[in-house]
């Protein structure tokens, strides 16, 4: 399989983004990505939403290969035209990242698989995906309370 389409599917299992382009960079894929275009309306008075800018997020997700996938996500700020709303502007969010954290939720069940089940210390971890240990540690903290939620979830429908 090329390269490109590897990226294109990995980019594409997340729902919920699709890829703009990417380029190799020693041995990181920076992809630039997007959400799927769809109509949008504003969260206080649900007027018909405008674009109005972009903001790029850096987020990890799981690597491709040997070499780490690095998602610049170029989010999108919109703006309510009704003058008489309190809601001027926002940024989107998804459901594959939590807002304002450096790695895809897919990621964080990785690095909590490797420490609870392979035992790979936080600080090793912490090494792998270059991030703080105290961004690992929250991340696995996190992926645990994702894992339950879904289990949870598993058992309420059966
Ligand atoms: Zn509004």
């Amino acid at each position: 399989m090329s390269e490109k389409s590897e990226v294109e599917r990995a980019i594409n299992s997340l729902g919920e983004l699709r890829l703009i382009g990417f380029q190799v960079k020693d041995n990181d894929i920076i992809a630039e990505v997007e959400t799927y275009k769809k109509p949008v309306f504003c969260p206080s008075c649900t007027t018909a939403a405008e674009p109005k800018d972009r903001r790029t997020s850096t987020i990890r997700d799981l690597p491709l290969g040997d070499k780490s996938l690095i998602l610049l996500w170029k989010k999108r700020v919109w703006s309510c035209p009704n003058p008489d709303c309190p809601e001027i502007t926002w940024t989107e969010s998804a459901d594959f990242v939590t807002s304002r954290h450096s790695l895809t939720n897919r990621a964080k069940i990785n690095l909590m698989k490797d420490a609870d089940q392979k035992g790979v210390s936080i600080s090793k971890l912490a090494q792998k995906w270059k991030v703080s240990w105290s961004t690992a540690m929250t991340a696995i903290r996190e992926a645990r309370e994702l894992t339950r939620t879904s289990q949870e979830n598993v058992k309420e429908m059966r």
